[in-house]
């Protein structure tokens, strides 16, 4: 479908919202080869949580440092949810999810 259809644009891929999740879907969009790639962001402005974040993707207790030899588990993983989550740390709350994954 395009204009003849009444549509004011037609793109190969839409992503909605601008934070780390969805630029990252739109980079990939594009570098898999599709020309037109439509961002649409409901707030004033772009970036999201993530333009307000410390800006280090923290993947607790993966391979890759592991392999480099930072020491690391699931327990410190979610010693620091708890403390950082108070809804986590209600007595009764179910537990953070952490669980190793190979990517
Ligand atoms: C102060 C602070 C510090 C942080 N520091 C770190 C850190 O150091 N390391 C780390 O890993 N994480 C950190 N985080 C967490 C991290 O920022 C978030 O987990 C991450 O940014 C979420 O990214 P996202 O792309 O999922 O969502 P967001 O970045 O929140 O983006 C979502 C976007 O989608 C838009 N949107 C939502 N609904 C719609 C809609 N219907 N239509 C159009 N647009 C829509 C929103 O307006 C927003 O712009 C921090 C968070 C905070 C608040």
């Amino acid at each position: 479908m395009g204009a003849e259809a009444g549509w004011d644009h037609a793109a190969d891929a839409v992503v909605v919202g601008s934070g780390n999740g969805a630029l990252t879907a739109a980079l990939c969009c594009h570098e898999m080869g599709l020309p037109d790639v439509v961002v649409l962001e409901k707030s004033g402005q772009y970036g999201g949580t993530s333009s307000i974040s410390g800006g280090r993707v923290w993947i607790p207790n993966n391979h890759l440092a592991a392999e480099a030899g930072a020491s690391d588990s699931l327990q410190d993983a979610r010693a620091y949810l708890r403390a950082a989550l108070p809804r986590t740390s209600r007595p009764g709350a179910s537990r953070p999810t952490c669980a190793r994954r190979r990517a």
